[in-house]
């Protein structure tokens, strides 16, 4: 049986710390799909599409990764792609109350499902989405912070040139 893992998140947009995370969990399971939320409560910078086709562009020399968009449950969309495994990133200690307590919901709602934490690399553990909008709306330097093809298209947002 081959391992499937589903990384879900926002990924708006993506950073080296899902680069970093997605590179480490591809080398452990078989198939890794990263699965972008396309949630409409959820105000994002860039359409589900326009981050998929980011993350994909910082992905495409790994083989057994593949992108998709998902609008509803996580574990709806495992069961359907029959995959065992949800991974999430853990940075600071306050993802830490978050994941918990997402993953004991979808323990009780999908038992059969596995959710696995990996931490977040010392030198990416600052990195996130938010801050990097942050960052690029004030004009700071975004550099080994995101896959360098998301530097032009984040700044861009913001009316920026590189
Ligand atoms: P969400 O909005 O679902 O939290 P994100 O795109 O912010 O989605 O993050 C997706 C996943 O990646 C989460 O599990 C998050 O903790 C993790 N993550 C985000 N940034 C980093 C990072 N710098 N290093 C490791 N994991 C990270």
């Amino acid at each position: 049986m081959s391992r499937i893992a589903v990384y879900p998140g926002s990924f708006d947009p993506i950073t080296m710390g899902h680069v970093d995370i997605i590179q480490r969990i591809s080398k452990v399971f078989d198939h890794t799909i990263v699965l972008v939320a396309n949630s409409e409560n959820k105000q994002s910078l860039f359409t589900a599409e326009e981050r998929k086709a980011l993350i994909l562009e910082c992905l495409k020399d790994i083989k057994n990764v593949e992108v998709d968009i998902f609008e509803g449950l996580t574990v709806d969309y495992v069961r359907r792609r029959k995959a065992q495994v949800i991974v999430r990133g853990l940075r600071a200690v306050v993802d830490f109350e978050y994941e918990i307590t997402m993953s004991s919901i979808n323990q009780k709602i999908a038992p059969e499902i596995e959710t696995m934490l990996v931490f977040a690399r010392p030198e990416y553990y600052y990195i996130s989405s938010r801050g990097m909008k942050e960052l690029a709306k004030n004009g700071g330097d975004l550099k080994g912070l995101v896959p360098p093809s998301v530097v032009a298209p984040l700044l861009k947002k913001f009316g920026r040139t590189p």
